[in-house]
């Protein structure tokens, strides 16, 4: 959503807790405040005008980045920018940064939707900028409607975190059904991270690091199903690394 900012309404609804870990969470919207403070986590809504990089991630011990608009293919070394990409370059370099000096110190990150395209770019990957433009055959991958609607299934690969994260919610073939809509996807994959799930298309839906403490991107919208719990295994993922990562600390 471009031009939105951050949205601190619901976190306010939080008690502070300083036993739980906190999560930094840049651009939010309601749905992921919640979908961390039901997992146990104490939200951090960073803001790019005080919240001064990497000196923040000091109080921090995961990282949350979320959906929006299109990173500048400048920053993955595409000439070409297609005409339905649409940038924010301000909010592109603070997410990259941050992205950039959690890998470094090895914080836990989950990254969603537009979240995985920025882990991706800042980890030395690019970007797929118009699916419909540049894979005519793909399936539909922003279908409108409900937010939770589901637009296709993915095929999870075994022995994956996400394999393991999403549990009983898969079924005998390794599929479930997501509520994806995004119209840009993993391309190039970085270095040193694995293809976790893709749609039966071929379009990568999810990328982790395997040798990182957690480090996990998924190209759909799990915060939408923060009431039902559906995707919950993923924010938990992410809330108990971080709360390794404060032990750690401490
Ligand atoms: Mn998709």
């Amino acid at each position: 959503m471009p031009g939105s900012g951050p949205d601190v309404t619901r976190s306010a609804t939080a008690a502070a807790d300083e036993t739980r870990p906190v999560i930094a969470v840049p651009w939010p919207t309601p749905d992921y405040l919640d979908a961390l403070t039901r997992a146990g986590a104490e939200p951090r809504v960073l803001d790019p005008s005080k919240d001064d990089l990497p000196a923040v991630l000091d109080a921090c011990d995961g990282v949350l980045l979320t959906g929006g608009a299109d990173v500048d293919p400048v920053l993955y070394a595409d000439p070409e920018r297609h005409p339905t990409t649409v940038v924010d370059r301000a909010r592109d370099d603070y997410e990259i940064a941050l992205t950039r000096a959690a890998l470094d110190r090895g914080l836990p990150i989950l990254a969603i939707c537009r979240g995985v395209q920025v882990l991706n770019v800042a980890a030395g990957g690019s970007l797929v900028q118009d699916l419909p433009s540049e894979q005519p055959a793909a399936l539909p991958h922003k279908p409108g409607g409900a937010p939770d609607r589901v637009a296709h299934e993915i095929d999870v690969r075994p022995d994956t975190r996400l394999a393991r994260l999403l549990g009983g919610r898969l079924d005998t073939s390794h599929r479930v059904g997501v509520n994806s809509r995004h119209h840009q996807s993993v391309k190039k994959i970085a270095p040193g991270f694995h293809v976790s799930a893709t749609a039966p298309d071929g379009v990568i839906e999810a990328i982790e690091q395997p040798d990182a403490p957690f480090c996990l991107g998924v190209q759909w919208h799990p915060e939408n199903f923060w009431r039902t719990g559906t995707f919950a295994g993923l924010f938990e993922g992410l809330v108990d690394a971080a709360r390794l990562e404060k032990l750690r600390r401490a």
